[in-house]
């Protein structure tokens, strides 16, 4: 090999190396006000809407929303999915698993806008169920932020309703903290994004209300309703954990939500959710 081919080579070679050497993930600067990012994390497709208590529902159809909160003293997720990303398929297909479809990884929802999973400082979830919880592993890292009944019941041995614990099992050793078990829990401390308590469809199901400086006041209400049709009604899930607690956390949020003056948001309610403003775009 000729001394000019052997350095052409060698420049070769640090041209590739230097492709391959991917900058260090910086993470989005900081809002100066509070954001909420809506994700499409699939749809529910059931049979009907008996387990509900409905023989007919305008929407049968549930759509799976997960939230980004960021906030100008770091970032929340709240709600992860139905099914894991590590289900989707090396030629990225959608998942299809009985009613569950989803069509997008969570992950790569994140980094469309900027975020790592290790960005995310704060995880919760309106409840355990697979529904709202599948991609918890992913967050780990974060602080998890739960009551303790709802921590009991995703790690009992006694068995538990619509519970996949393999999806969360990470958490176990994750940083922690346990919210009070009645009063509301205020996530950054300035009164913008508060947890509060809502037991009864699972034993520590909670809401998640948001102070945004332009849309105003937003209640995300996880499972409290999984259909419009439900309010004002003493209709709930037949697998819910408590009915009694179910219709007394109703009957506090929506007397919280004419004091507050804020907007319902049915995590299932598909068509509501069909209106909503989703990812890169964002509500301020
Ligand atoms: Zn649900």
């Amino acid at each position: 090999m000729s001394g000019k081919h052997a350095l052409a080579l060698i420049a070769l070679a640090a041209t590739s190396l230097a492709a391959q050497n991917i900058p260090a993930h910086h993470a989005p600067k900081a809002p100066k006000t509070l954001r909420l990012y809506v994700f499409d994390c699939g749809v529910l497709t059931p049979a009907d809407a008996k387990a509900f208590g409905f023989d007919h529902v305008s929407e049968l159809k549930m759509s799976v929303p997960c939230f980004l909160v960021a906030h100008p003293k770091g970032t929340m997720m709240w709600d992860v999915g139905t099914a894991p990303d590590s289900d989707f398929k090396a030629d990225s297909a959608p998942i299809h698993q009985g009613m569950i479809t989803v069509t997008k990884p969570l992950k790569s929802e994140l980094e469309a806008i900027g975020y790592e999973p290790a960005d995310i400082k704060y995880v919760a979830f309106s409840h355990y169920h697979i529904d709202h919880t599948a991609n918890a592993n992913m967050f780990a890292a974060s602080t998890w932020l739960v009551n303790q009944a709802e921590r009991d019941i995703m790690f009992s041995d006694k068995p538990a309703p619509v519970r996949v614990e393999k999806n969360y099992s990470a958490l176990k050793d994750s940083k922690t903290i346990i919210l009070p078990a009645t009063s509301d829990y205020d996530v950054f401390g300035d009164g913008t994004v508060i947890i509060k308590q809502t037991p009864g469809h699972t034993p520590g199901h909670q809401v998640l209300f948001l102070k945004l400086p332009k849309t105003g006041p937003v209640l995300v209400a996880g499972d409290l309703y999984h259909y419009n049709e439900e309010r004002n009604t003493d209709h709930v899930p037949s697998f819910e954990y408590n009915k009694e607690q179910s219709l007394a956390s109703r009957a506090k949020i929506e007397e919280f939500l004419k004091t507050s003056g804020a907007q319902l948001w049915i995590e299932h309610d598909f068509t509501a959710n069909a209106k909503l403003k989703k990812s890169p775009a964002y509500y301020e």
